[in-house]
């Protein structure tokens, strides 16, 4: 296969390999990305951990008050342009605080929806008088955003809006009529991101201002977690604004809502991580407090399996998040060297790795689900009571498989995304799946050549995965064409394929990075982690196969695509108790999240 040079493009993970060097882990934070990050950290442990609980029972303009001083803070400008009162600091500069701020349960909900949906759709696609209008204020803290895409009946299906735009007759204004659902900050937002039908079919994004006349708000929503972000709806009821509140084009605003959701996603995932690691370290600790049988619970093998897998999934995750943070900065760069705008630069960069967006939004929310789930066990009966901290991280977790794109609109997004380019001549996908089939049918090569460096045997196993991905994927393509978008489980199935391959490679790019500069023996309870996670992959991907080809092949076929999925996930057995173990008593030692 060949190896790219820095800059990738989106979705070339599957038919290409990335050389280590080239990929960006955390050990090449800058200082001022550690600070910010310190920043959004320390900010959530001083001033958002003790209001949890006030925070959880509505206390009236506590939300608020925290959001307005994280704004003072700089929290809310890290990527607006210092004209606009912000710090404009890189891609990976934003990711880093979201991550900060991600144990803040309730908190970052709040913040995200201010910081991405709301004021994003401004700084991208509003005119120079709206960003002059309504930046500085978002951007201080002084006022705070929401953003009001989903309808009671559009949800996934968001261009389904019925919220109407109706223009009156001299021009000059719009008359907004609809109700709006789950709407993030709705109790307590200035500014209202609305979309809406203009001429009943011209989808259009609007800047509607709290006291608007007929603007008005449910109650809050009973939720099942993040109990503490206010949840409203918002109805709209002869809503007039003048022209000059049309954000972007009218009939374009799919394009804010679909570019800005890329963002999104990446940073939910980034948000999601800092959750995890505060539930690996509250697992941790606790695991270390509890006596049972006089022993430390932490002493146990269960349990230390527990502990460890965490790491290894946040490790994993936190490993794919950073290298594509990083590979859409370099794109982002490469197109401010073409002369696009800074705008269209950053829209575009995360356009192209709109895939690894929604692979990581699918993997980030799922590692905080499983995380959340075995800190729940590690606590047993006081995981289950609600005076203790996991059963609020359990609940706050959940909500990330559902927002943002549910996680199957993400999946079914992911495939969708990568035929697309592949279809527009973006990704040569057909012709190195077309070579795997033609591999299938030729004798197999038995490989006999001794493998040398760290991990010269698991780089071969990643590229044996994406042959399958390749193989089921260009079967589905050949057998389904034009009617694979019904082909939904097929499509899932892909999707999941293609997120353990992304994970995987990541943590053993990072690994094999870092152990260059820090020597193999520093990183080797990391390089256990990451052949922990290659070692459940392989299997991950297996599996997912296979449920793929019984449902789309029979006889012959099926039996050639069977032997080759058999070749293609075949890896020598691994021993991931005794890695697991090294795992758990690096974390049990620390006593903490400690990678
Ligand atoms: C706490 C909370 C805060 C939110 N904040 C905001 C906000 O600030 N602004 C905003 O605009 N929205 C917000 N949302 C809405 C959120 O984005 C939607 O709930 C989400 O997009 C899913 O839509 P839905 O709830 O209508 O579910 P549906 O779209 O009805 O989906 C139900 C199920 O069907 C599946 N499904 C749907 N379509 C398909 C399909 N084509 N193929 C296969 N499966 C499908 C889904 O994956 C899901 O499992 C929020 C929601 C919640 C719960």
């Amino acid at each position: 296969m060949e190896v790219t040079n820095k800059l990738v493009k989106g979705g070339e993970f599957i038919i290409k390999e990335t050389d280590a060097q080239d990929v960006f882990t955390p050990a090449d934070f800058s200082e001022e990305q550690n600070m910010m990050h310190q920043t959004a950290l320390d900010f959530v442990e001083k001033e958002v951990q003790p209001l949890l609980e006030r925070l959880d029972n509505h206390e009236e303009g506590l939300m608020r008050g925290l959001m307005e001083k994280a704004g003072e803070l700089g929290l809310f400008g890290v990527s607006i342009p210092e004209q606009y009162g912000g710090l404009d600091m890189d891609f990976t500069t934003s990711l880093r605080v979201t991550e900060g701020v991600g144990g803040g349960h309730s908190f970052p909900v709040a913040f995200a929806a201010h910081t991405g949906i709301a004021m994003l759709p401004i700084l991208y696609f509003g005119n120079e008088e709206q960003k002059a209008k309504y930046l500085p204020g978002l951007t201080s803290g002084e006022l705070m955003g929401a953003y009001c895409l989903t309808e009671p009946g559009s949800g996934s299906d968001a261009l389904g809006a019925k919220t109407k735009a109706i223009p009156t007759e001299d021009g000059e204004h719009y008359v907004l009529n609809g109700q709006k659902m789950w709407i993030t900050n709705g109790g307590f937002a200035d500014v209202f991101i609305v979309f809406a039908q203009v001429d009943g079919d011209k989808f259009t994004g609007f800047i509607v201002e709290r006291n608007t006349p007929g603007l008005s708000l449910g109650n809050e929503e009973h939720k099942m977690g993040i109990k503490g972000s206010s949840t409203r709806q918002v109805f709209l009821s002869d809503v007039k604004v003048p022209k000059s509140a049309v954000l972007g084009e009218i009939g374009k605003g799919h394009l804010i809502a679909f570019n800005i959701l890329n963002i999104g996603r990446i940073k939910l995932a980034a948000a999601c991580l800092g959750a995890t690691k505060m539930a690996s370290t509250l697992s941790v600790k606790y695991a270390n407090e509890r006596v049972q049988f006089k022993l430390p619970i932490s002493k146990f093998g269960a349990i230390k399996h527990k502990l460890a897998q965490q790491a290894v999934r946040i490790y994993a995750v936190e490993s794919a998040i950073y290298r594509a943070g990083m590979d859409i900065a370099r794109m982002e760069q490469e197109l401010l060297a073409k002369g696009q705008s800074h705008n269209e630069a950053l829209l575009g960069a995360a356009r192209e790795f709109a895939v690894e967006c929604a692979i990581l939004k699918v993997e980030g929310s799922e590692v905080l689900d499983y995380v959340v789930d075995e800190g729940v066990q590690v606590y047993g009966g006081y995981g289950f009571s609600a005076d203790y901290p996991m059963d609020r991280a359990y609940r706050d977790s959940r909500i990330n498989r559902i927002f943002e794109g549910t996680n199957e609109i993400n999946r079914m997004l992911a495939v969708d995304m990568i035929l697309k380019k592949a279809m527009k001549g973006e990704l040569d996908l057909m012709g190195p799946a077309q070579a795997v089939q033609q591999e299938l049918m030729a004798i197999p090569d038995f490989n006999l050549e001794e493998e040398t460096g760290l991990f010269a045997a698991e780089k071969k196993t990643i590229q044996k995965l994406k042959k399958a991905i390749l193989m089921v994927a260009g079967t589905a393509v050949q057998k389904y064409m034009n009617s694979l978008a019904k082909e939904q489980e097929v499509l899932m199935n892909i999707a999941d394929m293609a997120i353990k391959v992304y994970t995987a490679e990541s943590v053993l790019l990072r690994v094999e990075k870092e152990a260059a500069t820090k020597g193999e023996e520093a990183l080797s309870v990391q390089a256990d982690i990451a052949r922990v996670y290659l070692a459940d992959a392989v299997d991950q991907v297996q599996k997912f196969g296979k449920d793929a080809i019984a449902s789309m092949t029979e006889g012959d076929e099926q039996r050639l695509m069977a032997m080759g999925l058999k070749r293609f996930t075949k890896a020598d057995l691994y021993n991931a108790k005794d890695a697991r173990r090294r795992i758990a008593d690096v974390l049990i030692a620390a006593n903490e999240y400690a990678f």
